[in-house]
C-alpha cells in the first residue's frame, strides 16, 4: 500500500477501536487464513460463576443430599461426614490465596453462601492443573484430573459427575481432603453476544475459526459447539507455555494464523502468529505482544480488522 493508504487504513481502525501496530501488519491482516481464538476472556466473557458443589462420601459416590450417613453401612470416618458447605468451605479456603478467575469464583460463591472463608496456611499454584494448599493440618486440592493423579488420587469415582458438567460446558474442578476425593465443584462463564456471529462471518469468508484452551477436551467443546466452531479445530488441554507451540504447529501446515487473545498466558502466542490481536480487557503484557489491539471487548472487531485491511489494500489496486 501508498504511505496514504496506510495512513487512511490506520486512521479507519483508530476510530472502530482497532490499533494496528504498524502499516505492515495492516497489509498482512487481509491475508490471514486461519483464526486461532482463546476461549476464556476472549470468546466468553471470563466472569466465572459457581454453579455446582458435588460431595463424594468414601466410595467416591455422590451423594445427593450433602449427607451424614454412611449409606453403605460401612464406617463413618470423618469424611463422610462432610456435607456441601464443608466441601466448599475447604475449595475455597484453599483458593482464597489464587488470583485465578476459577478461584475467585469458588470464593465468591461460598461467601455468597454465607460461608466465612479465611486464608490457607499454605499455598501452591499448579499452573494449567489447580492448586495445593494446606487448611488446618490438612491438604486441600482444587483441580483437575491430572492433579489428582499427580498426587496419588484416582479422580475416576467422579468421572461422571465431571462429564456430566463438562458437557453443560461448565469447568469441574475435583475437591481432594486428606488424600481422598471429596467432592466436585463447578464454574461456569458467559459465552460474549457476538461470538458466534463474529465466527460466522469469518468462516463466510473461507477463514478457518479455531479454538485454543488450557481448559478440558469436553468443555471446550461444548463452548465451541454454542458458538460454531467444528470439533476437529478445538485444542484443548493446551498448557499456558504450550500455546505458541499450538499456534507455530499450525503454522507449520503453511497457514497464516491471526491469534486472538486477552491473557498473559496469551502472549507467547500472539507473538509467534503471523497476527497476533490483542482483545479488550486484555492484559498489558498481551497487548505489549500484538500486533494488533482491539480496544473493544467484541469478537466482531476481528472481522472489522481483516475488512478495514482489505479495504485498504483495495485502494491501491
Ligand atoms: P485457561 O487457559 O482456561 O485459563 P488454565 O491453563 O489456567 O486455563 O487452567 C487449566 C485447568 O487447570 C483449568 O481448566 C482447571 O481445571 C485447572 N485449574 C487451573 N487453575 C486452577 C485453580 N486455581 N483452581 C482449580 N483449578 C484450576
Ligand atoms: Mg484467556
Amino acid at each position: 500500500a501508498t504511505p496514504a493508504a496506510t495512513m487512511v487504513g490506520t486512521t479507519i481502525g483508530a476510530q472502530n477501536g482497532v490499533l494496528f501496530k504498524g502499516g505492515d501488519i495492516l497489509e498482512r491482516a487481509k491475508d490471514v487464513d486461519t483464526v486461532v481464538f482463546d476461549k476464556t476472556g476472549t470468546l466468553t466473557k471470563g466472569e466465572m460463576e459457581l454453579t455446582d458443589i458435588v460431595v463424594f462420601d468414601g466410595d467416591g459416590q455422590p451423594l445427593t443430599d450433602g449427607g451424614d450417613t454412611a449409606a453403605d453401612g460401612g464406617q463413618l470416618t470423618a469424611r463422610d461426614r462432610l456435607g456441601e458447605e464443608d466441601v466448599l468451605r475447604l475449595a475455597a479456603t484453599a483458593e482464597h490465596a489464587s488470583e485465578h478467575p476459577l478461584a475467585r469464583a469458588i470464593v465468591d460463591g461460598a461467601e455468597e453462601r454465607g460461608i466465612d472463608v479465611s486464608d490457607p496456611d499454605h499455598f501452591e499454584n499448579v499452573p494449567g492443573h489447580g492448586i495445593r494448599a494446606t487448611v488446618g493440618n490438612s491438604e486441600v486440592l482444587v483441580g483437575n484430573r491430572k492433579l489428582l493423579r499427580d498426587n496419588g488420587i484416582d479422580p475416576s469415582p467422579a468421572q461422571d459427575t465431571m462429564e456430566r458438567l463438562e458437557n453443560e460446558g461448565k469447568t469441574a474442578m475435583l475437591v481432594a481432603y486428606e488424600g481422598e476425593l471429596v467432592g466436585v465443584v463447578a464454574d461456569a462463564d458467559t459465552i460474549k453476544e457476538s461470538a458466534k456471529d463474529a465466527i460466522s462471518q469469518l468462516q463466510e469468508r473461507g477463514v478457518d475459526v479455531m479454538m485454543i484452551t488450557g481448559d478440558n477436551e469436553r468443555t471446550a467443546r461444548a463452548v465451541a459447539e454454542q458458538v460454531g466452531i467444528a470439533p476437529e479445530n478445538v485444542r484443548a488441554g493446551v498448557l499456558p507455555e504450550d500455546k505458541s507451540d499450538a499456534v507455530e504447529s499450525i503454522q507449520d501446515e503453511g497457514r497464516k494464523a491471526m491469534m486472538v487473545g486477552d491473557g498473559v498466558n496469551d502472549a507467547p502466542a500472539l507473538a509467534v502468529a503471523y497476527v497476533g490481536t490483542a482483545i479488550g480487557s486484555g492484559t498489558d503484557v498481551a497487548i505489549e505482544a500484538a500486533d494488533v489491539t482491539l480496544m473493544r471487548d467484541d469478537p466482531l472487531d476481528v472481522v472489522k480488522a481483516i475488512r478495514i485491511s482489505d479495504a485498504t489494500l483495495a485502494k491501491i489496486k
